[in-house]
C-alpha cells in the first residue's frame, strides 16, 4: 500500500511538523505523481524566544517559510486554518475545517500525529490536531448527514477515507524507506529559518533519527507510522 495513495491529505499542528514528522515520505510520494495536501491548524505564531519579534510578524513569517518548505516537497496545496499557536481546540468549527478540506481533495490517505501516547507528554495543539483529523475521517467526512452544507449548497461530496498513518507514534508498524528523499526532507525543514537556531545540529539530528529508525527496518533511512485501516479497499482484502 505504501506507494499506492495517490491522494493524501496531511493535518499538522504547527509549520515545520509535517516536514520533521513525515517530509522524505511526502516528497517520494510527490515524485510518484501524488497529489498532496498541507493543512497547517495553527500560525506558529508562539514559536520563538527572540522578545522583539511580534505574533504576527512571526505568523507571517512561518506562512512564508511553510510555502517554500512545500514547493521543495512538491506538495501542490496549502490550506492554512489560522488557529493562534496553542490555542487548537477540539472544535466543531475546527473538525468541519477539516471535513471540507477532506471532501475536496479526495484522500485515500489522511497522515496526522498519534495523539495518544503514554510515555513522553505532547503538545496539545499536536494531540488535538490527531484526535481532530481522526475523528474528521471516521466518521464526519465519510456521513452525508454532518455538514450537509457542503453536500446540499457547496456540492461536494461525502468521501471515505482508506487509511490513516500517524507519525510521532510510541507504536510505530510500519515504515517508508526516505533514502532517495532524505535531502529533500532536509532541505524542506531547513526552509524553516525562524525555527534553525542551528541549522546543522538540527539537520544531523534528523538524518541520525532517519538512520536509526532505518536500522529497525533494515533500510538505509526511514520514516516510521502507525497505521490504522479505515475503510477496507481491494488492496486490503488481498493483503489479510
Ligand atoms: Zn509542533
Amino acid at each position: 500500500m505504501i506507494d499506492e495513495h495517490k491522494r493524501i491529505l496531511l493535518v499538522i499542528p504547527h509549520e515545520d511538523d509535517g516536514e520533521g514528522g513525515c517530509g522524505g515520505s511526502v516528497a517520494r510520494w510527490a515524485l510518484n505523481g501524488a497529489d498532496i495536501t498541507f493543512l497547517l491548524c495553527t500560525n506558529g505564531d508562539k514559536g520563538t524566544s527572540e522578545l522583539e519579534m511580534t505574533s504576527k510578524r512571526l505568523a507571517n513569517i512561518r506562512q512564508k517559510e511553510q510555502l517554500a518548505a512545500a514547493r521543495v516537497l512538491g506538495v501542490k496545496q496549502v490550506s492554512f486554518m489560522g488557529y493562534p499557536d496553542g490555542e487548537l481546540e477540539d472544535e466543531i468549527w475546527a473538525r468541519e475545517y477539516i471535513v471540507r478540506e477532506i471532501r475536496k481533495h479526495k484522500p485515500s490517505l489522511v497522515m496526522c500525529i498519534d495523539p495518544f501516547r503514554s510515555k513522553r507528554h505532547a503538545h496539545r495543539d499536536h494531540r488535538i490536531s490527531g484526535l481532530l483529523a481522526l475523528d474528521a475521517v471516521f466518521t464526519y467526512s465519510w456521513s452525508e448527514t454532518y455538514f450537509p452544507d457542503q453536500i446540499q449548497r457547496d456540492g461536494l461530496e461525502a468521501h471515505r477515507v482508506s487509511e490513516v498513518y500517524l507519525w510521532s507514534s510510541e507504536n510505530p508498524d510500519m515504515c517508508v524507506d526516505i533514502g532517495d528523499t532524505m535531502e529533500l526532507k532536509a532541505e524542506a525543514l531547513a526552509a524553516h529559518a525562524s525555527q534553525m537556531k542551528e541549522p546543522d545540529k538540527i539537520l544531523q539530528r534528523t538524518i541520525d533519527r532517519a538512520r536509526a529508525v532505518g536500522k529497525d527496518f533494515g533500510v538505509s533511512h526511514a520514516e516510521s507510522f502507525r497505521r490504522v485501516i479505515v475503510h477496507k479497499t481491494l488492496s486490503h482484502w488481498a493483503e489479510y
